[in-house]
């Protein structure tokens, strides 16, 4: 059994291919694939395709050729991912200010930063879950009553870019009416993997489409997968949830570009926001601290452990080895790059354009932040390291007795 660690070295987990080709050979089970974004623009790599070439077609291709009976797009939960903070955003600008700064909670990576080294922050944490866990949570529960499919039957198979998201999926509080809603997480390179002893010629395989319903997303679902893309995306819908208009220009370029730590100031109709975004754990700390110190303020933050985002993830290709024809000592640019050129070029670029975004809500959720809502999408922290340890009441603890 072979051991992947994560960059960010906390973390480290073992593969699940062996259980992955067990669960497709089963004709009892639905095996369900879901791809994160900034998978489209990596796996190519291992391949031989250069650095950041845009392979969506091949992947969802490439998966129902190893057998997989549907396949899912995790952009479509990114949509929903931001339907939700972006609703978070709002509400604390307005109403709760003292939550303020917001911080993203979508990297795994950085949560378990913080529930180890920054308890007194976790109240300010999205509780909106990642991506995944919301294509997951929807599969066992919407999709199945949709579809009739009884839920236990089914398995969800989620190809992230990181070990990280084992971590995540394996939380006790990742789980939907019983179900746990990932049941497997596959790395980018382990998926190359399964690929090859398939014995597929990937870059050569037909353009496939992804499966109903998590088949449409945004320009904002896809951009997830660069640092600052999550603040951007947030950005696009918050704008129009405060002000009823659309941002004329979608595009926020200070969000972009691999700089460590990042701030910047966003106009949100007549309110102005300062925003911070960071990559790598030790970025996000200096401005934790400097947060903390009142040498910095801002009400919106965006965290990413590694650096470049999920495209920079421990899990994707890595560079150098034999089937690299076209090195790049850029391609965390050139992958995020591919994202925002796609993005650009898309008619829907904000996630409350996305019509799967509307028919998710109007047959299942109702609103962001419903009770609905707030029952499968939405999750809570959990002090660890010397907190737990001492078994000392928190700053979390103490700001949820409050609620
Ligand atoms: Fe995983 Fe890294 Fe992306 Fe966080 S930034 S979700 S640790 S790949």
């Amino acid at each position: 059994q072979c051991i992947l660690a994560c960059p960010t070295a906390s973390l480290s987990e073992k593969e699940h291919i062996s259980e992955v080709w067990k669960a497709i050979s089963d004709p009892d089970k639905v095996v369900v694939a879901q791809t994160a974004p900034s998978i489209q623009v990596t796996i190519g790599e291992i391949f031989g395709m250069p650095t950041g070439s845009f392979v969506a077609g091949k992947l969802v291709s490439s998966l129902r050729r190893i057998g997989f009976d549907k396949v899912f797009a995790t952009d479509v939960t990114a949509d929903l991912t931001i339907m939700e903070e972006g609703s978070e955003l709002v509400e604390r600008l307005l109403h709760e200010p003292e939550k303020l700064p917001l911080l993203s909670s979508c990297c795994p990576g950085w949560v378990k930063f913080a529930e180890h080294f920054y308890p007194e922050f976790l109240p300010h944490l999205s509780s909106t879950k990642s991506p995944h866990e919301m294509c997951g949570a929807l599969t066992k529960t919407w999709y199945a009553k949709k579809y009739g499919i009884d839920p236990s039957k089914i398995v969800n198979v989620a190809i992230m870019p990181c070990t990280a998201k084992k971590y995540e999926a394996a939380r006790p509080e990742m789980t939907s009416d019983g179900f746990r809603n990932v049941d497997y997480v596959l790395t980018t390179r382990e998926l190359g993997r399964m690929i090859r002893e398939s014995g597929l010629d990937f870059p050569n395989l037909p353009d496939d489409n992804y499966d109903e319903p998590f088949d449409q997303y945004s320009g904002a679902g896809m951009i997830f997968g660069a640092t600052g893309g999550v603040l951007e995306a947030a950005v696009r819908s918050a704008h129009k949830l405060i002000t009823g208009e659309e941002m004329l220009v979608p595009d926020y370029e200070d969000a972009r570009g691999q700089s460590g730590l990042k701030y910047g100031t966003v106009k949100l109709g007549d309110k102005n926001i300062t925003v911070a975004i960071a990559h790598g754990t030790g970025n996000a700390k200096k401005a934790l601290d400097m947060f903390k110190s009142g040498e910095k303020k801002f009400d919106y933050m965006e965290v990413m452990a590694c650096p470049g985002g999920c495209v920079g993830g421990g899990g994707q290709p890595i560079l150098g080895t034999r089937d690299h024809k076209y090195i790049s000592l850029d391609y965390r640019h050139n992958r995020a790059d591919t994202l925002y050129n796609i993005d650009k070029g898309k008619n829907i670029r904000r996630s409350h354009e996305n019509p799967r975004i509307h028919q998710i809500y109007e047959e299942f959720l109702d609103s962001p932040l419903s009770k609905v809502a707030k029952k499968y999408l939405h999750t809570t922290f959990t002090p660890r390291g010397k907190y737990a340890y001492l078994n000392k009441e928190t700053p979390h603890e103490e700001f949820n007795k409050k609620d």
